[in-house]
């Protein structure tokens, strides 16, 4: 039976307010998960499963799959899409009032990430698996195409943000495929694009994060105005420690945030740290 039927043979009403757009072709979700590369020695953690299909298409390739989802009306659903599968577990939960460390206790080792995000939570669902863990290996979403060109910008350019910096300072990521709206039931008003990020162990030398994530946020406060001015508005230093500051970073007093590079970031990183200032 169809997804559509499945759905209205239960009465499921969509919930527009937890982004509920799901994908019902099954040769592009296994073209999502054959280039996410999942193997049968995967364990993948999937978030909104929404009717199943793609937690249908990972289970065929990965290990073991734990899904996530915060409506309990899909609990029927999911019954019938996912019947005869042993190796999925579906916890009904909001993924993100599930502590990190309790999602890792549960999988007991490496995980990958794979899935169709709600639009809603994109970046916090994104943010909690790339900074709060350290097990995870992968992570291949489908995002708004905007949101993907955001993560694989190259800086300096109008689509480069804190998040392209935040996901670059711990892996790569890469715009794999374009998923036309029309794919997706029902159709949202902007298309969609997958992202694979590969997580990669100690890729830059960062000795505090937090530092990291201060500086790279000082940035972007306000993209009309200098780095320097952000730095005096952010960590409220006189203009001289600032200036000083960026001409280690960057050698040039009028740079704006916008066009410091992962490596930029980690130099800023430095400075933060090494001049005491409270982030
Ligand atoms: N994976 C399915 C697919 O590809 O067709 C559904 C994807 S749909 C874009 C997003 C799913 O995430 C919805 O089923 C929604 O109910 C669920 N969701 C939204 N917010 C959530 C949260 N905070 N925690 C867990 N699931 C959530």
């Amino acid at each position: 039976m169809q997804l559509k039927e499945v759905l209205i043979k239960n009465g499921f009403h969509f919930n527009k307010r937890f982004g509920q757009n799901f994908l019902t072709d099954t040769n592009l979700l296994r073209s999502i998960v054959d280039k996410a590369g999942i193997t049968e020695k995967d364990v993948v953690v999937e978030i909104g499963v929404g009717g199943g299909t793609l937690t249908r298409v990972i289970a065929e390739k990965a290990k073991r799959v734990i899904g996530f989802e915060i409506d309990r009306n899909l609990e029927p659903v999911l019954k019938e899409t996912l019947a005869g599968l042993n190796n999925v577990e579906i916890i009904f939960k909001d993924v993100m009032k599930m502590p990190t460390e309790e999602i890792e206790s549960m999988i007991g080792g490496r995980f990958s990430v794979v899935a169709n995000l709600p639009y809603y939570i994109t970046t916090p669902i994104l943010m909690k698996f790339i900074e709060e863990s350290d097990k995870v290996d992968g992570i291949t979403v489908t995002v708004q195409e905007e949101v993907a060109d955001r993560l694989c910008a190259k800086a300096g350019s109008s689509e480069y943000g804190a998040i392209t910096a935040s996901v670059d300072a711990v892996g790569n990521a890469d715009k794999i495929m374009r998923i036309d709206r029309k794919m997706f039931y029902p159709a949202p008003n902007v298309d969609s694009a997958v992202v694979k990020i590969t997580m990669i162990k100690d890729k830059y030398p960062i000795e505090n994060l937090s530092a990291y994530k201060a500086g790279v946020r000082c940035a972007f406060l306000s993209r009309r105005k200098t780095l320097v001015n952000n730095l005096m508005m952010a960590f409220k230093t006189d203009r001289k420690t600032a200036e000083q500051i960026v001409l280690a970073v960057k050698g040039d007093v009028l740079v704006r945030g916008e066009t410091l590079t992962t490596e930029d970031f980690v130099s800023l990183q430095k400075e933060i740290l090494n001049r005491g200032l409270k982030f």
